[in-house]
């Protein structure tokens, strides 16, 4: 992979964009482990923030920008789901700021604690105490910044158990967390890719203009289209290796990405076979796969090398 060249220094810096009046994307380019993107909704009284980021440093950068663009009170932080990269700078906006998230949200960070420090041991996380969300939901909640309607709608089980997407009706205005990557290869290792599909299904029946996606660049509807595409994909070459009786890895290796090649993190085809192949032999969505396993079958079909985290 040509990226696999880029150092940090050589990463833009993270920008914040107005994407519709009062409300700015967060991003963090290139979008590969642990860059992701967050939000900030600006009220008239208070503001709301759709995520954090994922060390000590980046949550501080991002507190920074959100008081660049509001001094408004931060009443409510909403996280997406549970992954480190968009939960572990909550311990910035707490304790006085309501975090909002699914149930399973809240109990995979407790159980998970900051584990997934781990397997980037290249990345100076710092300190960031583990904040799960205060307030947590099942199917659906609607928040209200100021007069501003934003829909708090569960779609997992998909990249993880808990995904919840923020859809701003009033504006046609979606934060899809990490169900659309854009420019990156979607990571089911914790999720479902059946589930992942019906909640890509959710998202076009909303018919939204604009996506602040879970990394990479604010796009349009048409990424959704990639995305289902590379699912689609592994679904199909599961079915094939299941039917051939060939491993996951093994598949993996041999297997010519197409179009999906120049999308980041390739690696993470393995644990997305792992995902198809336990969802073909009928285990429910969502259930745990071995992710110390999956992650060094990442390393192997990397040839060995750490996974690329600029984080
Ligand atoms: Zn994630």
């Amino acid at each position: 992979m040509s990226s696999s060249a880029h150092t940090t220094a050589e990463l833009p810096p993270p920008t914040i964009e107005e994407v519709s009046d009062g409300i700015f994307a967060y991003i963090q380019l290139d979008g590969s482990w642990f860059l992701n993107n967050a939000g900030c909704i600006v009220g008239k009284r208070s503001a709301t923030v759709i995520d954090s980021t994922g060390t000590e440093a980046r949550a501080r950068a991002f507190h920074s920008a959100v008081r660049n663009v509001t001094g408004l009170p931060v009443s409510m932080l909403v996280n997406t789901h549970s992954h480190g990269d968009h939960t572990h700078g909550n311990f910035m906006f707490a304790p006085q700021t309501a975090i909002i998230g699914h149930e399973r949200c809240r109990r995979e960070m407790l159980a998970a604690g900051n584990a997934a420090m781990a397997l980037f041991p290249m990345v100076d996380f710092g300190d960031c105490p583990v904040e799960p969300p205060t307030v947590t939901f099942s199917d659906r909640l609607t928040i209200y910044v100021d007069d501003l309607e934003v829909q708090l709608i569960f779609v997992g089980p998909a990249h993880t158990t808990n995904d919840v997407v923020a859809w701003i009706p009033e504006r046609r205005l979606l934060f899809a967390g990490d169900i659309v990557f854009n420019g990156g290869t979607p990571f089911a290792l914790g999720g479902s890719i059946g589930g992942w599909l019906d909640a890509l299904d959710v998202i076009e029946a909303l018919a939204p203009e604009r996506i602040v996606p879970g990394h990479g660049l604010v796009c349009g509807p048409e990424v959704l289209r990639t995305v289902r595409a590379y699912l689609d994909f592994v679904f199909d070459t599961a079915r094939r290796g299941m039917a051939d009786g060939v491993e996951p890895l093994a598949l993996a290796r041999d297997l010519d990405l197409r179009e999906f090649a120049s999308l980041l993190d390739p690696e993470r085809l393995v644990p997305n076979l792992h995902r198809a192949y336990a969802e073909l032999r009928g285990e429910p969505r969502g259930k745990p796969l071995n992710g110390a396993r999956m992650f060094q079958e990442m390393l192997e079909y990397n040839g060995g090398q750490p996974l690329r985290c600029l984080a």
